[in-house]
């Protein structure tokens, strides 16, 4: 593919979805992501990188259905907008784990049909999964994984229906990266660690390499 790839990320303001922007545009595609609590952090990395900064909720499936259509034919559409929520199953409302769906299973299903609407033949839809989505050490994050494996399917069955155009669908599985949501010198450290061959968190740049 040319330098000049149109490239979507859905949910790009920080941490991995930040270096994801950043990668494709230091490889010369025109980027625009979304982004929906950290504004300030999304219009500086715009300034920075020179990609665009839009706002949409990606709870909000229509919203991510026409961000997706109004971005035209894309070369690459990347779904990393993705949240957790650590909790007791009993106690937790039931909204809050509808809202996770949303954001983590809902929101790429729709992008990803959208985006095969408009896209050219060879084009590519990565979508952040988790490590999580295989493998689940601890209590307390059942919908997490349940959101992370969904992706598995989607990406399945979707490159069935887009195949046969050159459009492939990939899930990007990382373990633990440091990012807020996952800082490497966070309460979890010493546990996750516990489970890895080598010990250490990795760094955004790193699955954003992967993704590239
Ligand atoms: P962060 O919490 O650091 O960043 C999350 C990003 O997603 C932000 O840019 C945030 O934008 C955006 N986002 C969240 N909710 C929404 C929403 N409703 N609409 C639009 N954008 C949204 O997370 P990470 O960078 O750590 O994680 C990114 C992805 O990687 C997630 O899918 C996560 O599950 C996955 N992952 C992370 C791992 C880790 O250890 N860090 C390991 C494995 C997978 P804003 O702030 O503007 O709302």
């Amino acid at each position: 593919m040319s330098d000049t790839r149109s490239v979507l990320v859905l949910g790009g303001s920080r941490g991995i979805g930040a270096a994801i922007v950043r990668r494709f545009v230091k490889d010369g595609a025109r980027v625009t992501f979304t982004y929906a609590g950290s504004r300030e952090a999304a219009e500086r990395l715009a300034r920075e990188t020179g990609s665009a900064a839009v706002r949409t909720d990606s709870a909000d499936r229509d919203a991510v259905i026409a961000r997706v259509r109004d971005s035209g034919p894309l070369d690459v559409l990347v779904v990393n907008s993705g949240i957790a929520i650590f909790g007791d199953a009993l106690e937790q409302d039931p909204d809050e784990i509808d809202r996770l769906f949303r954001i983590n299973v809902h929101a790429p299903y729709h992008a990803a049909v959208e985006a095969a609407r408009q896209m050219p033949d060879g084009g590519r839809i990565i979508v952040i999964g988790s490590v999580n989505g295989d493998r689940m050490p601890v209590p307390e994050m059942a919908s997490y994984a349940v959101s992370k494996s969904a992706l598995q399917g989607l990406a399945r069955g979707l490159a069935r229906d887009f195949g046969p155009r050159g459009i492939t669908i990939n899930v990007v599985q990382p373990g633990p990266i440091d990012t807020d949501a996952n800082p490497a010198d966070g309460p979890m450290k010493e546990l996750m660690h516990s489970f890895m061959a080598i010990k250490r968190h990795g760094r955004p740049e790193e699955v954003a390499g992967m993704v590239a």
